[in-house]
């Protein structure tokens, strides 16, 4: 099983997914386009987060298995007993014998829709961007720290967590900066940005992201060190420079210590798969 996670997850952590089959009726499903994001594991569940929130659980029977297959190779067992493909970076990873399959979105409530009125939708060209900038500025938690801020759906809908870190990079913003350190133009810089990748005007394509997957790579801009975390109430994986992100640095949030970061050189999917193995043998 653990050896199932740690190859998953090198298959598909910060890949694009290009595929989503399934033989389950799920009530929402996976968008093919999104990115994958995290792979948990406890007991014989295995859940796939997308970088949308939302979360694909697979509890799996006793001889149960993810197997990753390459595009063009023989499957080794029959394709009429999967239960899910999903294809992603030339290769397909495929579900057999699961109990039970389900999807859902991540439980967080700030970006839960049913509590709170959701924000302008930065995708439809009719929103009015200062709608979005006054919804920052006067936020209602003031410390709370801009990476989260920007996932929450009741200040403006449509940001991701790719788009996240690469909008923080873009605007030198330090991840934890409190929100209410952010100036008018800098929120509206911010919203600008993220408008303007969300209705098409420009693209992040995979190949131009500047730290999103790049954990231990240099900075384009600086020459810095990109790194990894996890941040905030969702637990999403954060990645950002820290050499030139450094706008607000002095007022960063107090309550947001970096735990998780992943030491240089360990690839963010080995240090996952890592950080599960002792929570493993924790609990045993
Ligand atoms: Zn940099």
């Amino acid at each position: 099983m653990q050896h199932d996670a740690s190859a998953l997850r090198t298959a598909l952590i910060g890949q694009k997914m290009t595929r989503f089959e399934t033989s389950a009726s799920l009530i929402v499903k996976p968008k093919i386009g999104r990115t994958i994001e995290e792979l948990r594991v406890e007991n014989r569940c295995i859940e796939i987060v997308w970088d949308d929130g939302l979360a694909l659980k697979t509890k799996m029977k006793v001889r149960g298995s993810w197997r990753i297959f390459h595009d063009g190779e023989k499957w080794t067992k029959a394709k009429k007993l999967s239960q899910v493909i999903i294809g992603a970076n030339e290769l397909s990873v495929v579900c057999f014998g699961a109990s039970e399959i389900e999807a859902y979105h991540d439980f967080d409530l700030r970006r839960h829709p049913m509590l709170g009125r959701l924000g302008p939708d930065l995708a439809d060209p009719l929103v009015d961007l200062n709608d979005c900038v006054d919804r920052l500025l006067n936020y209602e938690y003031p410390d709370e720290t801009i990476a989260e801020v920007l996932l929450d759906q009741r200040v403006m809908r449509g940001i991701g967590n790719v788009h996240r870190c690469e909008l923080l990079w873009a605007c030198e913003l330090h991840p934890w900066a409190k929100v209410s350190a952010l100036t008018v133009e800098e929120c509206l810089e911010l919203v600008s940005l993220a408008a303007g990748v969300l209705r098409g005007n420009f693209s992040l394509a995979s190949a131009e992201l500047a730290v999103y997957g790049r954990h231990g790579k240099l900075c384009s801009r600086c020459s810095g060190q990109v790194r990894v975390t996890h941040h905030g109430e969702a637990n999403r994986v954060l990645y950002w420079c820290v050499d030139c992100q450094t706008r607000h640095t002095d007022v960063t949030s107090q309550g947001n210590v970096i735990k998780h970061d992943a030491p240089l050189g360990v690839h963010p999917a080995e240090h996952l798969y890592l950080s599960d193995l002792a929570k493993v043998r924790k609990s045993v």
